[in-house]
């Protein structure tokens, strides 16, 4: 399954998502093992939002939602209207991240 990227619109396999990127962050090998084991829902704390902004991604709750992606343009915005219809939908299916990506992938967003 592809979810595309808010602000570039660049497609994003949702298992790399899940099992890949955090490895092209400055985590450590076996911490990055260990976050692949994390309930979807302890993924995303400060911390490992913050590894991840520097590595170039942003997500909305989960990182199904790719708001920003290494691929970004360094100055491009995300696109508002995508990023909003994203977060209804994020909010409307909670923890359910296949669904969500699911329909991502059904809308091409
Ligand atoms: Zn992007």
């Amino acid at each position: 399954m592809d979810v595309h990227c808010s602000t570039c619109g660049e497609p994003w396999d949702v298992y790399y998502l899940w099992h890949d990127a955090v490895f092209d962050t400055e985590i450590s090998y076996e911490e990055a093992k260990a976050w692949c084991s994390l309930p979807h829902a302890q993924r995303l704390t400060d911390r490992y939002r913050e590894k991840f902004r520097a590595a170039g991604w942003e997500f909305g709750q989960g990182v199904v939602n790719v708001v920003r992606c290494p691929s970004c343009p360094k100055d491009a915005k995300p696109n508002l209207e995508l990023v909003q219809t994203k977060a209804a939908l994020e909010e409307l299916l909670g923890d359910d991240e296949d669904g969500l990506a699911a329909t991502f992938e059904n809308h091409r967003l």
